[in-house]
């Protein structure tokens, strides 16, 4: 099998279950070409799934060490999944962008609630639901709204190569509402975001972490000709956080791909993005 990369990927410096020489390891031994991690980036507050400041010289002399001894096995690279948490703390500020990392992927899973509270809506949907009523009023769609201009404002902002799991959102609020991805105003937020990723240049993850228990790729399957008509460059990336579910749903995501038509995803190779074919 071809098209064996994933760049995004946890390890015990946040909230992934293994530490980072299992993931290598396991790349290693299923034949992956190129691989990165990327914890969770710090936030100025402690979270129990994000990397804390004190960790990062670790962080970056553990990536060091490792990417030496397996050197003649694989590439490996170092990113990190930084947060939009408002206009000073996201992937574009200074103190993401002086670290020397090979990429950044710019995420949202952190919304702030009707009395400015941050809450974190990338949670399981029974929680998302309660989330809902209890901190958004039961306005499912003016959350939905906030979570697209959050993501929106990122992309604006800029510091970042990948966008992480695009509208991600959209299992919770199906959960919700049944239905909701497809009205109009859902649909035009879609159109809206993909444009202004494409016109940031920015690369797209299809985030295949849920596919085999949901049954759902981020962005969902259903947006991938879109992605095409935007000539957008994308990856296929696990967000594993089990060295064993590296590669879980890669040849689904990449099957669905091609009958969208989309003949090419992005790979880093001797430190240069490439459009490598499918297949
Ligand atoms: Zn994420
Ligand atoms: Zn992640």
């Amino acid at each position: 099998m071809s098209n064996l990369t994933n760049y995004h990927s946890h390890c015990l410096f946040c909230d992934g279950r293994a530490d980072m020489e299992s993931f290598l390891r396991f790349a290693i031994a299923q034949g992956f070409t190129s691989y990165g991690v990327s914890s969770h980036a710090p936030l100025p507050y402690h979270t129990p799934w994000s990397m804390e400041w004190e960790q990062m010289e670790h962080y970056l002399n553990e990536f060091s060490w490792l990417k030496k001894k397996y050197n003649d096995q694989i590439e490996f690279y170092l990113g990190l999944e930084i947060d939009y948490l408002n206009d000073e703390y996201n992937p574009s500020s200074i103190i993401f962008q002086e670290l020397p990392l090979d990429y950044r992927i710019g995420s949202v899973h952190l919304l702030q609630d009707v009395n400015g509270e941050t809450v974190d809506i990338d949670v399981a949907a029974p929680i998302f639901s309660d989330i809902v009523s209890q901190h958004f009023d039961g306005d499912l769609k003016s959350l939905v709204q906030a979570y697209f201009y959050r993501q929106m404002r990122m992309i604006e902002l800029g510091g970042f190569d990948i966008l992480g799991h695009p509208d991600k959102l959209h299992f919770n609020a199906e959960y919700c509402q049944p239905g909701i991805m497809k009205e109009p105003w859902y649909q035009s937020l879609i159109l809206e975001l993909f444009e202004s990723a494409s016109k940031h240049q920015l690369m797209v993850e299809i985030n295949t972490k849920s596919y085999d228990v949901f049954n759902v790729f981020f962005p969902n399957e259903c947006h991938f000709h879109l992605l095409k008509e935007l000539d957008l460059p994308l990856l296929v990336n696990s967000d594993s956080h089990y060295p064993e579910r590296i590669n879980t749903n890669r040849p689904e995501a990449l099957r669905l791909l091609e009958k969208a038509g989309i003949k090419t995803v992005r790979e880093l190779h001797g430190g240069k993005w490439m459009d490598i074919p499918i297949g």
